[in-house]
């Protein structure tokens, strides 16, 4: 890493608007993933702090509730100017932690502060309805209020948009919010604590908490009965620990968990187009993303014609650290990580998947894998199931619509989908079948702030995004009124 790190970015606990050490002492070292060194420490919290975080939230939950929509509006907006001032500290802060090129890495800023500013522009505009009951007698009244205090648990991959997404809408409603991010990432999140402070968020409405002891922490502030809602970000596996961890207090919750995107192109789609789209929708965050297209799965008469273009483009990808010039792809996130995708190419290929390119982790004291594309994955390769979480493009042959539609819903998940067709009737068919919360026709990317981002199936519960978002951190009160 040779890019210089802004000089104030908190490496506390951050409660009340002030940074703090860990009430034990402990630390949590902050690893680069190009070199496998120590960036920093920062504090590692343990239940005493997280309770101290609960506390302050508590203590200025009515007074937050209470203010305007056109105040919380304004620091939300003023916290977008402040992070696209400071877009080249955010962006080179999560090349350093997490690998990302600079140049993703300051597209997630743009798409991370836009989260607020959206949410500045939904504060103003949350409704309630009256309605006259059917006999007549008085009027419904129905009201919005906000949930309360909310824990927001975010995932390593987007560590600016996976908080903004969450706090935005949190903050615009009138909730205070603790914020749990990922061990691995935990400098973005306080970094942007810190603007949140400096754009005039009141003490105590947000608290940051690095910990190393995430089931911990997290389960004692959800049996805390002064917590009224979840908000968790990542893999299937612990959105199904916290559901049923939110049973206890029956919390509101909110799941963004993992995918495995079926990207489908048909024959009578725009080939060189529908390559773009696979690439973007594949190596976007290099493919560390539960939008990536997991699973490509291509009409058999231009299968050869789309998988020789799309491993030219592959094979084209320079992979270094993500600060330096000319990189297209970075590390990734950790050693664990990079072994769990050797593992799943390596039974891929040993159950007769075809590599056209890459395949290898690469040596080194950096965590990289090389661009790859396997091409005749067979049926029953555990990379077909799971999340690859790499930058390993997985293709595989179909003969006929319904097969395609058969094989892309074949599974657990069901969050972001996409198909090329150039037909219309077919786009409208495709669309209304694929069991997925979102579905890209005809585009490789489809995250927006503007649209309600969510799963079904075993890929969550809840919209983030959209005039949807808002709506999750917002209790629905019927007020019965005589006369
Ligand atoms: P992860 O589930 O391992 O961790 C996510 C967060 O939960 C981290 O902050 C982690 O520290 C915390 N955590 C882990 N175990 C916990 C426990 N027992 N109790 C409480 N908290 C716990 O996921 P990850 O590896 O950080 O992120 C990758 C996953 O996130 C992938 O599955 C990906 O698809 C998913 N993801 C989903 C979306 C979405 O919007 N649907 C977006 C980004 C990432």
């Amino acid at each position: 890493m040779s890019t210089a790190l802004a000089q104030d970015i908190p490496t506390g606990l951050w409660i009340g608007n002030d940074e703090r050490p860990a009430a034990s002492g402990a630390t949590i070292d902050v690893v680069d993933p190009a070199t496998g060194k120590v960036l920093t420490s920062v504090a590692d919290a343990g239940i005493a702090d997280a309770t101290a975080a609960l506390d302050a939230a508590v203590a200025v939950q009515a007074e937050w509730a209470a203010t305007s929509p056109r105040e919380r509006s304004v620091i939300l907006r003023r916290a977008w100017e402040l992070i696209a001032e400071r877009a080249d500290d955010f962006a080179a802060l999560m090349t350093a932690e997490m690998g990302k090129t600079l140049a993703e890495s300051r597209g997630e800023v743009a798409y991370g502060a836009e989260f607020f500013r959206w949410f500045s522009e939904e504060a103003v505009r949350v409704y309630g309805r009256t309605a006259t009951p059917p006999a007549g007698n008085g009027r419904i009244l129905v009201v919005k209020q906000p949930v309360g205090p909310v824990l927001a648990v975010t995932p390593w991959n987007f560590p600016l948009a996976m908080g903004t997404r969450k706090i935005g809408p949190a903050l615009a409603a009138g909730c205070t919010v603790i914020v749990k991010p990922a061990e691995d990432t935990p400098l973005t999140m306080l970094l942007l604590a810190k603007v949140l402070a400096d754009a005039g968020l009141p003490d105590g409405v947000l608290s940051v908490l690095p910990t190393l002891n995430s089931p911990e922490v997290v389960a004692a502030l959800m049996a805390d009965p002064r917590l009224r809602k979840v908000s968790f970000t990542g893999s299937t596996q612990v959105g199904k620990i916290l559901i049923e961890q939110s049973a206890g207090q029956v919390l509101r919750t909110s799941m963004e968990l993992g995918g495995n995107a079926p990207f489908i192109v048909f024959d009578d789609a725009d080939i060189d187009a529908a390559v773009t789209g696979a690439f973007a929708a594949k190596m976007r965050n290099g493919g560390e993303a539960c939008t990536a297209a997991n699973r490509i799965l291509v009409h058999n008469p231009v299968r050869e014609e789309f998988t020789a273009a799309l491993t030219e483009k592959v094979a084209a990808i320079k992979v270094g650290p993500g600060d330096a010039d000319g990189v297209d792809l970075g590390p990734l996130i950790n050693a664990k990580q990079r072994d769990r995708v050797a593992a799943l190419v390596d039974e891929a290929v040993g159950l007769g998947a075809r590599v056209r390119t890459g395949g290898k982790a690469l040596p080194g004291d950096g965590f990289f894998y090389e661009p790859t594309v396997l091409d005749d994955v067979p049926a029953g390769a555990r990379i077909l199931g799971e999340e690859i979480f790499g930058p390993v493009a997985v293709i595989t042959g179909f003969d006929t619509e319904d097969e395609a539609v058969a094989l892309a819903n074949s599974t657990d998940y069901g969050l972001a989908s996409y198909f090329y067709s150039r037909g219309l009737d077919r786009a409208l068919r495709v669309s209304t079948a694929l069991e997925a919360g979102m579905v890209g026709v005809n585009r490789g990317v489809i995250s927006d702030p503007a649209a309600p981002f969510g799963g079904i199936k075993q890929s969550g519960l809840g919209s983030e995004g959209g005039s949807e978002g808002i709506e999750e951190y917002l209790n629905t009160k019927y007020i019965a009124l005589t006369g």
